[in-house]
């Protein structure tokens, strides 16, 4: 689908969609089966089993036949009532189109601020619940990884916050751009629904998403009103209890999902992470001896999944990108919202070794120089003696 020929392979350094691993691709490249068939029923059964691994609860996850999008609105509706208060954290674009979902869906969201460079206001959450006396809000819903800025919430904190205020909130949150990058604890963090997509940290093309659901969510489903069909949890439990689906699912994507699931077990989530982590530490090295500045304000907020770079003042982070896709043959993340040719995002989540990162700093740093974007060099050397340094 490349409109010229571009020997080598094409960089995919955005923040999700990820690259595919060729164990992923050939799973997927399978013969579709019988989804009503023994051997589909065999294989699903086991999969909603050690895909709980991923999410670290013991609780259900429900896979839909959508993108992200989907789940949010899975999330949202299955526990809540028309005219129900949300508490909701303006951390970024994402979190915005969230908060756009829950005001079309009849919901009644206040949405806590932030500049765009920083997590979620903990503080500011707690006060707001500490003062709703009457318990009117129904649930708090917030973004881990927000992927238009490159801003990680303290989901632990949050969760200490709601115990402080002594808040019965349903704790929603998005881990779209965060699951199976950087740690996330469904069960310890006391989370009610966990939203995820398959296309970024597991490794997968776009088109499956998630709810892992807890069991004071699974009470709020039984007297939730707001109108649900496709996204009906409980018609979903009741089939895949036994390994089915109460509609067609995508056969071929759960094939990728389980092989992507084993290859993350395989290597460990701890270290999984800790890859991430090492990624995100060498490219920050990178831009910071680019002498550019990284969207994330606050250090405790790193995201270890993708990294937002300003520019200088004066110049467009969408030229860059052109320059960048037309001479390289690399993708990276656009600016979102009021960020807008300000940032452009550098996705370093999922099938990522450190070459692919040295080469993706590499393609950054003669891009900046093609398209005459005031730095210095020596990004990819700093990050190379980082990765080198802490093999
Ligand atoms: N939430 C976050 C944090 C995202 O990064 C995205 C997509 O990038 C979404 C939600 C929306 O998901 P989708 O585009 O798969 O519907």
């Amino acid at each position: 689908y490349r409109s010229k020929p571009t020997p080598g392979r094409h960089f995919l350094q955005i923040p999700g969609p990820t690259n595919v691993p060729d164990r992923v691709l050939r799973a997927i490249d399978n013969p579709t089966m019988d989804h009503r068939g023994p051997d589909f029923g065999k294989m699903a059964k086991a999969l909603l089993e050690k895909l709980r691994l991923v999410f670290q609860t013991k609780g259900p996850v429900v896979i839909y036949p959508a993108s992200g999008t989907g789940a949010w609105e899975a999330a949202l509706t299955n526990t809540l009532s028309p005219g129900d208060r949300v508490l909701m954290c303006e951390t970024g674009w994402f979190a915005t189109l969230w908060k756009e979902m829950a005001e079309r869906l009849g919901l009644v969201p206040e949405f806590i601020g932030t500049d765009w460079r920083r997590g979620a206001d903990v503080a500011a959450i707690e006060a707001r619940l500490r003062e709703d006396k009457g318990h009117l809000i129904k649930a708090v819903c917030v973004v881990h990884n927000e992927t238009s800025t490159g801003c990680t919430s303290r989901i632990d904190e949050v969760r200490r916050a709601m115990d402080a205020a002594r808040h019965p909130a349903l704790l929603m949150v998005d881990t779209i751009s965060s699951l199976a990058s950087i740690d996330y604890r469904h069960d310890e963090w006391g989370v009610d629904v966990t939203v995820a997509g398959s296309q970024k940290g597991l490794m997968l093309p776009p088109g499956l998403s998630f709810n892992a659901i807890s069991e004071k969510a699974l009470k709020a489903s039984e007297t939730a009103r707001l109108p649900r069909s496709f996204w009906d949890w409980k018609a979903m439990l009741a089939a895949n209890a036994t390994g089915y689906f109460p509609y067609t699912p995508a056969t071929n994507l759960l094939y990728g999902l389980n092989e992507a699931v084993d290859m993350l077990l395989e290597e460990g989530l701890a270290n999984v992470f800790a890859r991430h982590d090492r990624h995100a530490e060498a490219t920050r090295r990178a831009v910071r001896a680019w002498g550019l500045e990284i969207q994330c304000a606050e250090p405790r907020h790193y995201s270890s999944s993708l990294t937002a770079v300003r520019l200088p003042e004066g110049h467009s982070a969408d030229a860059l990108r052109a320059v960048i896709l037309e001479r390289f043959n690399m993708s990276l993340g656009n600016g979102l919202g009021q960020l807008r040719d300000r940032v452009f995002r550098i996705g370093h989540l999922g099938d990522l070794g450190d070459l692919q990162l040295v080469g993706t700093l590499g393609g950054v740093e003669m891009g900046l120089r093609l398209a005459g974007v005031p730095h210095r060099p020596g990004g990819v050397q700093a990050a190379m003696e980082y990765l080198a340094g802490n093999a």
